[in-house]
């Protein structure tokens, strides 16, 4: 892929920031105090604090994309923690100069070092950096200090699609239809580009204002002109049989995982969910779904299309576009008002 240089004047001009509402948000919840002792930043009143001691700056970032060399911490308002990943937490932060409120990501170089992520740090930064469409999360551009590197991303003022499904325990098809009409918007537009995504579930979905969605952490996915892959990634009830079979695969798994989470947002958990990992692979391998009666024959129909064994035989995603039960709810998705979905 040829990687184009960070957009830095874009950076902060996303027509997503929309300042008025967010600058009041931003601040709220501020449980946090700086104390960043690399960093002369005696004017902040927030802490981001850090349970790893990181020792050297021993990473090799090794990036195509140069850092954006005019940002530090400095130059960030800090305010309230957002989340904590996997490696690093995420706060939504106010860029002291334009007053655009965006996400940071602050992930100790030591961390990746130490569990070995150097590779999907990469590729979230590589292959994130250069999307641009309306249901993917921007990533805006990186920096970086003798101990951490700090993504700037898109805020998502609502959170994780995950947090709101536990809270409804399911969607009806309306809100459901919306959201899956809005991955695949989201998948047409990589797998265009030649990218698996490779790790679809709810919890790598951000749920912004009027129920926009934002498909993000790249961390798994694969910029593969012939693609086709064979290593074994992504989460346990969303990998395809494949996957687990460990032959090679394609952007296929994305729709298999679709499929996933069609089914999840609509029964409250994915079709093959066991307590044990085996019992799960079996049934994902014997495509052995049970259908609650509650669902809609079209809803059924469509995840029955989605989950396919053969990935040929899975359908396409211009075909789930235009299924009838994306056209039957339709009507109903949620008018965009600007209000809080919760
Ligand atoms: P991650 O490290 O990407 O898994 O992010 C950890 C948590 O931070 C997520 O589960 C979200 O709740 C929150 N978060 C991450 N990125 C954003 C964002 N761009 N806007 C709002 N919240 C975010």
């Amino acid at each position: 892929m040829l990687l184009k240089p960070l957009d830095t004047k874009l950076a902060f001009s996303s027509n997503n920031n929309n300042n008025s509402t967010s600058a009041a948000l931003w601040k709220s919840n501020a449980d946090i105090k700086f104390n960043n002792t690399t960093n002369n930043t005696t004017n902040n009143t927030h802490t981001i604090s850090h349970n790893y001691t990181a020792k050297s700056n021993s990473i090799n970032l090794n990036l195509k994309q140069q850092p954006l060399r005019d940002y530090s911490i400095n130059d960030f308002e800090i305010g309230r923690k957002l989340g904590k990943g996997k490696f690093g937490k995420v706060y939504c932060v106010r860029d002291k100069k334009t007053g655009y409120v965006c996400a940071l990501k602050v992930m100790e170089k030591e961390e990746l070092t130490h569990f070995k992520v150097e590779k999907q740090f990469r590729r979230e930064v590589e292959i994130q950096s250069n999307l641009r469409h309306p249901n993917v999360l921007r990533l805006f551009g990186y920096f970086h200090d003798s101990k951490r590197v700090y993504l700037i991303l898109e805020y998502v003022i609502h959170g994780e699609l995950y947090g709101f499904l536990k809270k409804k325990g399911r969607f009806d098809d309306a809100l459901a239809s919306h959201y899956i009409y809005q991955m695949i918007l989201a998948l047409s537009y990589l797998h265009k580009k030649h990218i698996i995504h490779r790790d679809i579930k709810p919890e790598n979905i951000l749920l912004g204002f009027d129920n926009i969605i934002k498909l993000s952490d790249f961390g798994w996915s694969v910029h593969a002109p012939s693609l086709k892959r064979s290593t074994m990634c992504g989460t346990l009830d969303y990998l395809s049989p494949e996957m687990i079979e460990s032959k090679d695969h394609n952007e296929k798994v994305d729709i298999w995982a679709l499929g996933i989470l069609m089914y999840e947002l609509l029964v409250g958990n994915p079709p093959f969910e066991e307590g044990c990992q085996q019992t799960t692979y079996r049934r994902i391998a014997r495509v052995d779904l049970k259908i609650p009666q509650f669902l809609q024959p079209d809803a059924v129909d469509l995840i029955k299309r989605l989950l396919r064994y053969d990935p040929t035989k899975r359908i396409s995603l211009s075909d789930a576009q235009n299924h009838p039960w994306i056209l039957r709810n339709k009507k109903y998705w949620p008018k965009p008002n600007k209000s809080n979905p919760m």
